[in-house]
């Protein structure tokens, strides 16, 4: 069968696994043993033999299908991963097939303008211009996921108080201030680069996580008494587990007094900059040295693209300070090589897939979608209020609802646990505010109240026959 035969097939198979998950039929998810799916999709005998094309292509890709968590299906609900615009699936196709490594420009000029067009519209939104304008203000580079676009921005955040960290290790004793709600991405960084995952402090915050700004100068004054260099405050926008966001504005005010680095962590949050409406919850975003926003969460891009943007373009620069010969040399250089400032070598073309979930519907279509979601958690916390016995966490500030049906923390994950066993809907669950909740991370565009409802029905079930 030819390459583009099969691709055909594949694409139709696609388009019927997405129909039928859509139509409610069937489970979300369904979670075989990996030895049965092993055994039963033949991997060890098609890697030996070959053989996948044709009739035996479109088999494997019907059970590969079958065994597949179902994104698209409206009880979806579960993480923060997007249901992608089902065009950016093609840029996906494009990339694998020209696999233009594109970190260096003559390996990819075409994905090189793309991620280069994406950045200059996330600085834009921002209300940073990018390198090349009159005012250059901004640059950015786009990453595999937000956790190596946190790393990316401590880097140039502590190559500014200590420049020579890079090269002999920390010159003094680096702390980065954070909150009980910074995503775990975070002390994982402060590990990488050798500060030790305790050397991020939890600074003073209201009991929903978000950054007391406030305390934060006498929080500092302490870190400094104790002979410590705070590196940088992460503030959140918006947190992972109750989807809140941190006032970026007065905590902005507060670094810049102090002289220290603020980071601002939006990878799920930061699209909230498309809505004219949502937007106050950035207020101030500007202001921030570094700022990370993923796409595969809420710009309906496919896995996985993350931005890491910052308002000094030599700081993007400064954070990786490594030299390749081989790569590194005076060239014709007619575009831009991107290699200088991301942990990655070879890089895919992620911006190809955040360009096609753009430009399908135009941001305006994503825009609507950001606020949709965020209208429906919403309306979702304030049905959840009234359904006897459930209590929700918080106010929802984004598309995230996290609730608990009576008793103790076990029964939560009792729920949660047969609730994905019977697999008609996927949730996740959280601890906030002391305690277990049920999450609801509504990514989908298709679910609507009546799931919200369903679900509600399923969890009172279980938990009353417990
Ligand atoms: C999802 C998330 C991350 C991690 O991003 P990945 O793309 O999954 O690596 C970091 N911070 C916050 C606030 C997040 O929501």
């Amino acid at each position: 069968m030819s390459f583009l035969e099969d691709a055909t097939a594949t694409a139709s198979a696609l388009q019927a696994y997405a129909d039928h998950a859509q139509s409610r039929n069937g489970p979300v998810i369904d979670q075989q043993p990996i030895a049965r799916l092993t055994s039963d999709l033949e991997l060890d005998n098609l890697i030996a033999a070959g053989g996948l094309e044709g009739e035996r292509l479109s088999r494997f890709v019907e059970d590969y299908l079958s065994a597949s968590t179902r994104l698209h299906h409206p009880r979806y609900m579960a993480h923060q991963v997007a249901v992608p615009v089902a065009h950016s699936a093609i840029a996906g196709m494009i990339d694998s097939f020209t696999n233009n490594a594109m970190a260096i420009y003559e390996m990819g000029p075409a994905a090189a303008a793309v991620e280069q067009a994406v950045i200059r519209w996330m600085l834009a939104k921002v209300g940073w211009t990018a390198t090349g304008d009159a005012q250059p203000l901004g640059a950015g580079v786009l990453t595999h996921g937000g956790s190596l676009a946190n790393l990316t921005a401590l880097l140039a955040a502590r190559a500014r108080i200590d420049p020579d960290a890079w090269a002999k290790g920390p010159s003094k004793r680096l702390v980065i201030i954070g909150t009980s709600a910074s995503h775990y991405s975070i002390s994982r960084a402060a590990a990488v680069m050798g500060l030790g995952a305790k050397s991020v402090r939890l600074a003073p915050a209201d009991a929903f996580g978000r950054l007391d700004s406030g305390a934060l100068p006498e929080f500092i004054a302490g870190l400094r008494e104790e002979g410590l260099t705070p590196m940088a405050v992460v503030a959140n926008a918006c947190s992972t587990a109750l989807g809140l966001y941190d006032a970026i504005e007065p905590i902005a005010a507060a670094c810049r007094n102090e002289g220290i680095w603020l980071h601002v962590d939006g990878a799920h949050g930061a699209s909230a900059l498309l809505s004219p409406r949502l937007r106050a919850l950035l207020h101030g975003i500007e202001l921030a040295d570094s700022i990370v926003w993923d796409a595969h969460k809420m710009l309906r891009s496919p896995v996985l693209c993350g931005a890491v943007l910052m308002r000094d373009p030599a700081a993007l620069d400064s954070a990786f300070a490594e030299e390749a010969s081989y790569l590194f040399h005076d060239k014709d250089q007619p575009g831009i090589d991107t290699i200088h400032r991301t942990i990655e070598c070879t890089k895919a073309a992620l911006g190809l897939k955040i360009f096609f979930a753009l430009a399908h519907g135009g941001e305006a279509a994503i825009t609507a979608t950001i606020e949709r979601q965020t209208d429906l958690a919403i309306e979702a916390a304030a049905y959840l209020r009234r359904v006897p016995n459930f209590e929700v966490a918080a106010e929802p500030e984004t598309n995230i609802v996290c609730f608990r049906f009576g008793g103790t923390d076990d029964l939560q994950i009792e729920i949660r646990r047969r609730l994905t066993k019977a697999g008609q809907f996927y949730i996740s669950t959280t601890e906030a505010l002391g305690r277990r909740w049920l999450r609801l991370a509504l990514m989908n565009p298709v679910t609507d109240m009546a799931d919200i409802e369903a679900l509600a029905r399923e969890v009172a079930a279980i938990g009353a026959s417990m």
